[in-house]
C-alpha cells in the first residue's frame, strides 16, 4: 500500500479516536511498516516521570506530555486548495507521484 500521508500534511481525525475527532494538525512522524502516524496535539498522552537524582538534586519530576502513534486509517489529508479533508488520488508525473484533491481537484504537491 502506498503511504498518501507525509510529514508536514494537515490531517483531520475523521473516524476513531474520539477525544480527537474532527480535529486537525500536522503530521509529525509517519511509521509506514505500522501504518501509524503521530499527528501535533492529536491522541496526547500523559506519562508519569519518575524522579531522577542528577548530582544530589531531584530533576524534573513530573507529568511529560507526548502525543501517541495511531492508525493512518483515521485521518484524511486536508486539502491545502480548498480546506476539505479529503481522498487523494496519486498522479504519477514523470518520476514523481503527486497527490490530487479528489473534492476540488487541486494538486497538492507542488
Ligand atoms: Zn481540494
Amino acid at each position: 500500500m502506498k503511504v498518501k500521508i507525509r510529514k508536514g500534511d494537515q490531517v483531520e481525525v475523521v473516524r476513531g479516536l474520539s477525544k480527537d475527532k474532527g480535529n486537525r494538525g500536522e503530521v509529525i512522524k509517519v511509521l509506514p511498516d505500522e501504518n501509524r502516524i503521530v499527528v501535533q496535539g492529536i491522541n496526547t498522552r500523559t506519562k508519569h516521570q519518575r524522579q531522577v537524582q542528577s548530582q544530589g538534586r531531584t530533576v524534573n519530576p513530573g507529568i511529560i506530555r507526548f502525543e501517541a502513534p495511531f492508525s493512518l486509517a483515521n485521518v484524511a489529508l486536508v486539502c491545502k486548495k480548498c480546506n476539505k479533508a479529503t481522498r487523494v488520488a496519486l498522479i504519477r508525473e514523470d518520476d514523481k507521484t503527486k497527490r490530487q484533491c479528489k473534492k476540488c481537484g487541486a494538486m497538492i504537491d507542488d
